[in-house]
């Protein structure tokens, strides 16, 4: 009885046609001329091993596809799933502008355009051509920074969590670093002031209580080891009730009488000044540098609307030690961010221009009533294309957040259009929403789906109401 079984089961891994057979069929040929001929053949190679299990699994009578034309389509499926590129495009409809999972913010046309132009060819990245010598990645941009901030001199690098590894490396290594205790900030991603305080090689020194921190607690805290006085903006949190806090203003005048520099970590790095805007005021770059610190350190990607990037700003002495420091290779941005970093910064040479042209800037200024009639044109087409039948759908006042740690607690009124599916849950729809052709990224509401309009762009609108009927049918 086994050996009969035995011997069908051999007969059956017989009809198995061989690699060779099936690297001369049609279909095959033509993969390997896309894909070349080891990963054609690995992919047989693992097709094959996965029939002769199901074979040996499988009961008597089961049919088990094994024929060439089967095997090479499998094959095809599996290089297609080798290939297929993970990163994809998704819509926005959180309504988070500065989303970290999402790629913070989105550039622009013009930006994108420098991007591709340097990034597909030879630049003068550290090149200069007027005297053939070695350049410095950095002076791209360095005079714009300078004239949109007023600082003194410039430099970038990787992100902002570097630039303030460099900065206290560069500038406080084997000395006391003074923080208030209500500035000890952990931001996404592990990082945290005192844990980088720690990598740099300076001692942190804290200072006054979680909420109150006084003017005599910098004073008295100053010493001979004391390289640095830094002040970290409070990104992601608020401290409200019984607070107290030192001014970049006092701060500067304590370090000014020490001798000892002032640093700000602003996280965000506002260029421009958002209360024209409705919003509430984030002090700007140039305000801090105005008020007298010697350096402060910003985000290229949170409201400045750039590439990742972290920008250090202040005067030519500091800039200067912290270019000349062995950090700056390791951190160093590459050239298409450095392409990018410089053609977003040419846009604020025209701040009202740039609230339009910077897509996170757009975003955030936005009239409700310009989101409003972008969700209604979304409701219309979603209407058309028949997703009315599948779902009941209607417009929602609904807030937008800024996100990336830039104007915590700030709810910027904004439209979304709600869906109630007829014939699935609102978190399958969610779900579903996440794997169309082109994922939308929504929230879900009690029993319905909320899609917001402020971080859709309008040429997005037909695409996303293609997804949305879609993920409902
Ligand atoms: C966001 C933020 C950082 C880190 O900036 P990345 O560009 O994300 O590296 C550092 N400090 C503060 C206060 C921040 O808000």
């Amino acid at each position: 009885m086994g050996k009969r079984v035995y011997s069908e089961k051999n007969e059956r891994y017989r009809k198995i046609p061989s690699v060779d057979r099936i690297l001369g069929d049609a279909l095959v040929q033509e993969l390997i001329r896309e894909y070349g001929r080891r990963t054609v053949t690995d992919a047989i190679r693992s097709v094959l091993d996965e029939v002769r299990e199901r074979l040996s699994d499988a009961a008597q009578d089961q049919e088990i596809l094994c024929s060439v034309e089967e095997i090479a389509e499998m094959a095809r499926q599996r290089i297609a799933d080798l290939t297929a590129l993970s990163m994809k495009r998704v819509i926005n409809g959180t309504g988070t502008i500065l989303h970290t999972g999402l790629g913070r913010a989105p550039v622009g046309a013009s930006v994108l355009e420098q991007t591709v132009r340097i990034g597909g060819g030879y630049s003068n990245l550290e090149y200069d051509l007027d005297t053939d010598r070695r350049g410095d990645r950095s002076s791209h941009f360095e005079r714009l920074l300078c004239r949109i901030t007023g600082a003194g001199a410039a430099l970038a690098v990787n992100n902002n969590a570097a630039a303030v590894l460099l900065l206290l490396s560069a500038v406080a290594s084997g000395g006391e670093v003074i923080v208030s205790r209500g500035e000890l900030v952990e931001i996404g991603g592990k990082f945290r002031i005192p844990d980088v305080m720690e990598l740099s090689g300076a001692a942190l020194r804290e200072v006054g209580t979680t909420n109150r921190t006084r003017r005599e607690d910098y004073e008295s805290a100053v010493g001979e080891s004391t390289k640095l006085l830094l002040k970290v903006h409070t990104s992601n949190y608020r401290i409200v009730g019984f607070t107290e806090s030192v001014s970049v203003a006092e701060l500067s005048e304590i370090g000014e009488r020490s001798g000892i520099p002032v640093a700000v970590d602003l996280g965000s790095g506002v260029l421009i000044d958002l209360e024209r805007y409705g919003l509430p005021h984030e002090p700007t770059v140039r305000e801090v540098l105005e008020q007298g610190a010697n350096l402060v350190c910003f985000s290229g990607d949170k409201l400045l609307g750039g590439p990742q990037a972290g920008i250090i700003v202040g005067s030519r002495e500091y800039i200067d030690r912290i270019r000349r420091h062995p950090l700056i290779r390791p951190l160093r941005m590459d050239k298409m961010t450095a392409a990018a970093l410089e053609a977003v910064l040419v846009e604020y040479l025209n701040p009202e221009q740039a609230v339009q042209t910077i897509p996170a800037l757009r975003m955030l200024t936005e009239k409700v009533e310009t989101t409003r009639s972008r969700a209604a044109r979304f409701l219309a087409l979603a209407g058309q294309k028949g997703c009315s039948a599948r779902a009941e759908m209607s417009g929602e006042a609904c807030c937008s957040q800024t996100g990336g740690g830039a104007l915590p607690e700030t709810e910027i009124p904004s439209a979304g259009i709600t869906v109630r599916p007829y014939r699935m849950s609102a978190s399958a729809l969610e779900q579903r929403l996440r794997h169309t052709s082109v994922p939308v990224v929504a929230r879900v509401l009690q029993d319905k789906v909320l899609i917001d309009l402020r971080t859709v762009a309008d040429e997005e609108v037909e695409l996303l109401s293609e997804m949305l009927l879609e993920a409902l049918s």
